[in-house]
């Protein structure tokens, strides 16, 4: 595509500013409510998930227009991310929760035993032949 074409794309009023065909149908600065009942402002939307700042969008002269198909990959593109986020915060908890009830059940621990050699074999814990002063078994 030569430079006159992209001009000649670019200077439509309804061109997509994220895929160029000239089927943008929806305004990137405006607010939505999706069929779930979820506010989208597409251009925030952009922002939150990729980063991106779409230059001059705000002023007169550009294209404010997204089409339906790129709306969708956009759609999709949050709800991966979300989906992500809150995986990650859910092994985030679970961490955190583990962690603090190991804190505490070491504060109960009564009995900190070293690890003989014959129970270390009944468990099956490789020990090359010798365990290590600093093996411990936590009873709990
Ligand atoms: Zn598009």
């Amino acid at each position: 595509m030569d430079i006159q074409n992209i001009n000649d794309l670019v200077s439509q009023p309804d061109v997509c500013r994220c895929c160029l065909s000239a089927n943008g149908k929806w305004d990137l600065t405006t607010s939505y409510i999706s069929e779930s009942g979820t506010k989208e402002i597409y251009s925030e939307m952009l922002q939150e998930c990729y980063g991106i700042t779409l230059s001059h969008i705000k002023d007169w002269a550009t294209s404010h227009m997204v089409c339906s198909l790129c709306v969708g990959q956009l759609r999709d593109a949050c709800s991966f991310r979300n989906q992500v986020l809150s995986a990650s915060n859910c092994f985030a908890e679970y961490y955190n929760k583990a962690k603090e009830s190991l804190i505490k059940s070491e504060d109960n621990i009564d009995l900190l035993q070293p690890v003989s050699e014959s129970f270390a074999e009944e468990l099956l814990i490789p020990n090359d032949g010798k365990l290590m002063n600093s093996t411990y078994l936590y009873i709990i």
